[in-house]
């Protein structure tokens, strides 16, 4: 076997941030040892987020370039619709400026009535989006069984869960892959068995499906009878046991910004149609320029490319292993990100002092490197009484922007990590100075014990 390679080759090149280690220190005291409040001109290898920070290929400029920007009815609306419906199946399709909008008006327009809603792993977000309807948003277990597919929803749960009579229960989401499960994949088959599910109990079955393109190559490449389908027929497969789906753009459609709304219901598209026009936008922009309409239509497109993907989850799993191979435990690598168990490498630091925090910055002052804290101060530190507690697992994330960095640049941060498991008991655990309650992660503010 050859090596993987980028299927692409480089045409523009951005010079990257290059600092000093003790540049890189002073730094992290300017922002209270809090590596999300850095300038990213300060950070050489981003790994903070997938989400907005992928390439554009140069179709996708030369689409740009040629954009309608009239305020309705633009050809850039029209490219986008049909090249949405072309890949979902779905025949009402409304951009909006991000998923977060889409989500914000969806559960606005579906859950009027609703008490509870159930997914395999809601973002936090589109959690969010649910309470402030005033409705538990509850995650179902994944499956056990399966070990291919860890992010399926546990069907014999979710049966029980829809057949309760005492609440009424407003949609299923599926979040696809499923990212706060490491971006684990979904199979088709756990799909089509929580679809029939859905539709006996009456109950919408909604996608997350920001990184539904990721998923159709695990598809591919583990699920039987999918290896001779292509990505662009397992997803429409996928897409048709749903009754509408929210995309953020900024991921799977290889995409700056963008957000689409998709369904086959005609009155929850109307109605949804009128609240995009009051918060949005227009239908046929849905507050994005033409120019972001077509930089997503292509993006959809390159992004089910076979090649591209073949790439795109090869080098995370080969990232992965590199990282292995230096000392991390990480979880079973998915589609996107690499998570790196904080307290296997840091072993001195307890809970209460913030392992995964502290590899944040130990990576961040050893090689330049912003990674994610993925533990007891993203998921809340606190019990149910509100009593302080450190109940979650202490990962890092390091997520992978597409078509943004080569293998060298996977294998420096690797080295970089291995440098820091040679002195790991010099890295230092920290204390909150200050924790706001909102965006706590990006405001936080920290000391070193
Ligand atoms: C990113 C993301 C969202 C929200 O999309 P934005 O474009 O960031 O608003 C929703 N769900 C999942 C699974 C995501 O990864």
């Amino acid at each position: 076997m050859f090596s993987t390679f980028e299927p692409y080759r480089i045409k523009a090149v951005e010079p990257i941030p290059l600092t000093t280690r003790d540049n890189r220190q002073k730094y992290l005291e300017e922002v209270a040892f809090n590596p999300n409040r850095l300038k990213a001109n300060q950070v050489t290898i981003d790994f903070l987020t997938d989400s907005g920070s992928n390439a554009l290929s140069c179709k996708q400029w030369s689409a740009m370039m040629q954009a309608d920007e009239s305020y309705a009815g633009a050809d850039s609306f029209y490219t986008f619709e049909s090249t949405v419906k072309a890949i979902t199946g779905f025949p009402f399709i409304v951009p909006v400026h991000q998923g977060r909008a889409a989500e914000k008006i969806l559960f606005k327009v579906l859950l009027s009535e609703a008490e509870v809603a159930y997914s395999n792993g809601f973002f936090d977000t589109t959690r969010e989006h649910i309470l402030q309807n005033k409705i538990k948003a509850i995650n179902i277990d994944t499956e056990t069984e399966s070990r291919d597919f860890k992010g399926n929803i546990d069907c014999r749960k979710l049966e029980e869960m829809l057949s309760k009579e005492d609440q009424k229960v407003g949609v299923v989401v599926m979040t696809i892959t499923n990212g706060e499960r490491g971006g684990l994949p979904v199979s088709i088959s756990n799909i089509k068995e929580a679809s029939a599910i859905c539709r006996k109990h009456n109950v919408f079955f909604y996608a997350d499906a920001c990184r539904f393109a990721e998923n159709t190559w695990f598809v591919k490449t583990r699920e039987k009878g999918f290896m001779d389908k292509t990505p662009s027929q397992i997803a429409l497969e996928m897409f048709n046991e749903f009754d509408g789906c929210i995309i953020s753009a900024k991921k799977d459609g290889l995409c700056n910004i963008g957000g689409i709304f998709a369904t086959r219901q005609r009155e929850v598209y109307e109605k949804f149609s009128e609240e995009c026009i009051l918060a949005e936008g227009h239908i046929t922009y849905g507050g994005l320029a033409g120019r972001d309409l077509e930089a997503i239509a292509v993006g959809l497109t390159e992004a089910l490319d076979e090649h591209y993907l073949q790439h795109r989850i090869e080098m995370v799993q080969e990232f992965g292993r590199m990282l292995e191979f230096n000392g991390a435990t990480i979880l079973e690598p998915g589609g996107h990100a690499i998570f790196i168990d904080a307290e296997k490498a840091l072993s001195h630091i307890p809970r209460n002092q913030h392992p995964a925090w502290a590899l944040t910055c130990a990576l961040y002052v050893e090689g330049g490197i912003r990674a994610y804290e993925y533990g007891n101060l993203k998921f809340g530190y606190k019990d149910e009484n509100g009593k302080e507690a450190f109940l979650h697992r202490e990962l890092v994330r390091l997520a992978i922007p597409r078509r943004v960095y080569t293998m060298s640049h996977l294998k420096y941060v690797a080295e970089v990590f291995g440098k820091i498991m040679q002195n790991a008991s010099n890295v230092r655990g920290l204390t909150i100075i200050r924790f706001p309650s909102f965006l706590g992660l990006f405001e936080i503010e920290m000391k070193e014990v």
